[in-house]
């Protein structure tokens, strides 16, 4: 997969203000205030920095976090890294292809994966399956 690689300012025009903080800068949006929460439609969560496909709705779950929660991303879709920030330690999870930062994971996720992708909606774009 070939990476997706902009500078600082190519990121800032290309996305809002709160996507650029997210994915560029590992923000979190404020829990509950994502439209995604609410979305339950079949369809893909696709990378709101490079349109990469990184969820199916098949996996999303109610964490009652706040945050879009999946168990399982698709594959090839993310990579993770060691975060240390805050004193504890969390797996960052980000895209593939162009590094945008996604969320976290945690193992106290659903069967089968036992995973929680604790995901900012607004990292995510939704694509309705066309039935
Ligand atoms: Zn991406």
């Amino acid at each position: 997969m070939s990476k997706v690689v902009k500078t600082d300012a190519e990121w800032r025009a290309q996305l809002t203000p709160q996507q650029y903080e997210i994915l560029r800068k590992e923000g979190t949006e404020r829990p509950g205030s994502s439209p995604l929460l609410k979305e339950h439609r079949k369809g893909i969560f696709a990378c709101a920095g490079c349109d990469l496909p990184l969820f199916s709705s098949e996996t999303k779950f109610e964490s009652g976090t706040g945050w879009p929660s999946f168990y399982k991303p698709l594959d090839n879709a993310v990579g993770t890294t060691s975060d240390r920030t805050f004193g504890m330690l969390r797996t960052e999870v980000h895209c593939r292809r162009c590094g945008g930062h996604l969320g976290h994971v945690f193992d106290d996720g659903p069967q089968p994966t036992g995973l929680r992708y604790c995901t900012n909606g607004c990292a995510l774009d939704f694509k309705p399956q066309d039935s």
